[in-house]
C-alpha cells in the first residue's frame, strides 16, 4: 500500500465490512444509521474517523514522493531522475508509458502538490508562478502587475545580496494583500537552498497521518460548505467541539451513544417510522412520540432523573435556545468543564440503555433508581480514572521513579 496504487476496486473491498459496521450482525443485513461518507469523515469534522482506504493510499504514496525531494542524492532518487525527469524537476515528472510504481508514485504527487509550501533560501529553485510558496496562496491563483516568465524565480524579487526582500519590486508586482505576506516570509541570511516544507506538522516534515487529514478535510468541505471553499469560522468552533466530544473521560461506548444522539440516527420511534420498521413507535417511558429529543430531554420520565443530577452535581440543561439537536448538544459539551461532560455522556448512556432495557421486556425502574445508577458510574470513574487537572501527562511520567544502578 505504500509503494502501488491500490485499484478501486480493492479499496471498496476493503471498505465494505467497515460500512457493515452498523449494517450487518451474524450475516444478517440491518440499517445503516450512517452513510460511509460520514462514518470516514475524520472525528473532529463530526464523522467516526473510519480510514478511507483510497485516500489514505494516495498519503502514503506522497511520502514517496516527499522522498524523493527532500533526498534527491539517495540512490533511489538518482535512478528515478535518470529514467523519468532527467532534463526538468520532480514537479514537472510526467508518466506516459512509465512503471506502475513510478504511476503510483505520480498519483501520490498530486496530494503532495496540494500541501506543499516552499520556504525561502536563495530563492534560485523557487518559480514565482508555478510554486506554492506563499502561505493560503495556491499557485495558478497568483495576480501580478505585470506579466512574469513563467519560469522567474522568487531571487527577482529580492535585494542583490539575497538576504533582504526588494520592498519596492514586491509592492509594484503584487497587490498589497499578497506583498504583506511575502514580505512577512523569512529568508534565509546564509543564502542556503531552498527547501519544501509540510505546513501541517510542528517539525515541517511531511507524515502520512496528516496527509490524509488533508485530503480527507478537503474532500469533507468541498461536500459540505455552501460555497465549497472551506470552513466558516462557526465550523471551526464546532471542529473544537467534536474534539472535546471524543476527549470526554468515559468509555467508548458512551461517546458513540452521544455522537449518535448528536447526530440524530438512534433508532427511536421517529427514526423507524421513517425507515418502515414496523415495530412500536411511542416513547417505552410515557408512550408519547419518541424522538431524540424526547427520549433524551423532554420526557417527563427522563425530566425526573436530570433533576436529581441537577441537584447532585449542579449540571444544567440549558435548553432555552434549543433549535438543532446537533448544534444544541456541541454548544453544551463546548461550555461544561470535563467533569460535566462526562456526566452528561454517562446520564446520556443510562438513559438509553434503560430504555431498550424496557424494550426486550424489563420493568420501568423508578427514575431515581436510574439516577442512582448513574452517580454510581461517576463515582467508579472518579475513583478509577480520574485525570489530575493541570499535570500532563509527561509531568505525571516523570514522577515515575526510575530504577538506577547501585551505588
Ligand atoms: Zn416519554
Amino acid at each position: 500500500m505504500s509503494c502501488f496504487q491500490i485499484p478501486m476496486g480493492v479499496c471498496n473491498k476493503l471498505k465494505k465490512p467497515i460500512c457493515n459496521w452498523w449494517g450487518m450482525e451474524n450475516g444478517k443485513k440491518k440499517v445503516h444509521w450512517r452513510s460511509w461518507d460520514w462514518l470516514s469523515t475524520p472525528k473532529y469534522l463530526g464523522g467516526m474517523g473510519f480510514r478511507d482506504m483510497a485516500i489514505f493510499n494516495q498519503a502514503m504514496l506522497g511520502k514517496q514522493g516527499w522522498r524523493l525531494l527532500t533526498e534527491p542524492q539517495s540512490l533511489c532518487a538518482r535512478v528515478m531522475k535518470g529514467r523519468y525527469f532527467l532534463d526538468g524537476d520532480f514537479w514537472s515528472a510526467r508518466c506516459p508509458r512509465s512503471s506502475y510504481t513510478w504511476h503510483s508514485i505520480m498519483h501520490g504527487k498530486k496530494l503532495l502538490q496540494q500541501g506543499i509550501l516552499w520556504r525561502v533560501g536563495n530563492g534560485k529553485a523557487i518559480k514565482i508562478l508555478r510554486d506554492t510558496w506563499i502561505l493560503e496562496v495556491t499557485p495558478g491563483t497568483l495576480n501580478t502587475s505585470h506579466a512574469f516568465p513563467d519560469n522567474q524565480t522568487v531571487n527577482a524579487l529580492m535585494e542583490e545580496n539575497g538576504k533582504h526582500w526588494n520592498t519596492i519590486s514586491v509592492r509594484e508586482f503584487f497587490s498589497e494583500e499578497i506583498s504583506k505576506k511575502i514580505l512577512s516570509i523569512p529568508i534565509s541570511s546564509e543564502g542556503c537552498n531552498d527547501f519544501p516544507s509540510w505546513p501541517y506538522t510542528k517539525n515541517g516534515i511531511y507524515s502520512v497521518r496528516s496527509a490524509y487529514n488533508l485530503a480527507r478535510s478537503q474532500l469533507f468541505w468541498k461536500t459540505q460548505s455552501s460555497d465549497g471553499k472551506g470552513a466558516s469560522s462557526k465550523q471551526r468552533i464546532m471542529e473544537i467541539a467534536w474534539k472535546k466530544l471524543w476527549a470526554i473521560n468515559c468509555p467508548n461506548k458512551m461517546k458513540v451513544v452521544l455522537w449518535r444522539i448528536a447526530h440524530n440516527c438512534l433508532p427511536t420511534g421517529t427514526q423507524l417510522q421513517v425507515r418502515s420498521i414496523p415495530t412500536r413507535y411511542g416513547c417505552y417511558f410515557c408512550n408519547r412520540m419518541e424522538n431524540v429529543e424526547h427520549c433524551f430531554l423532554q420526557c417527563e420520565y427522563v425530566k425526573e432523573i436530570w433533576k436529581d443530577l441537577k441537584q447532585e452535581y449542579g449540571i444544567c440543561l440549558n435548553l432555552k435556545n434549543f433549535s438543532h439537536i446537533r448544534q444544541w448538544v456541541l454548544d453544551w459539551i463546548s461550555e461544561a468543564s470535563e467533569i460535566h461532560s462526562m456526566i452528561f455522556a454517562v446520564a446520556l448512556w443510562h438513559i438509553w440503555d434503560n430504555r431498550n432495557s424496557c424494550r426486550n421486556g424489563e420493568a420501568l425502574p423508578h427514575p431515581l433508581r436510574v439516577s442512582g445508577q448513574i452517580k454510581a458510574y461517576i463515582d467508579f470513574i472518579l475513583l478509577n480514572n480520574v485525570r489530575s487537572e493541570g499535570v500532563s501527562r509527561r509531568e505525571a511520567l516523570k514522577s515515575v521513579k526510575k530504577w538506577t544502578p547501585p551505588p
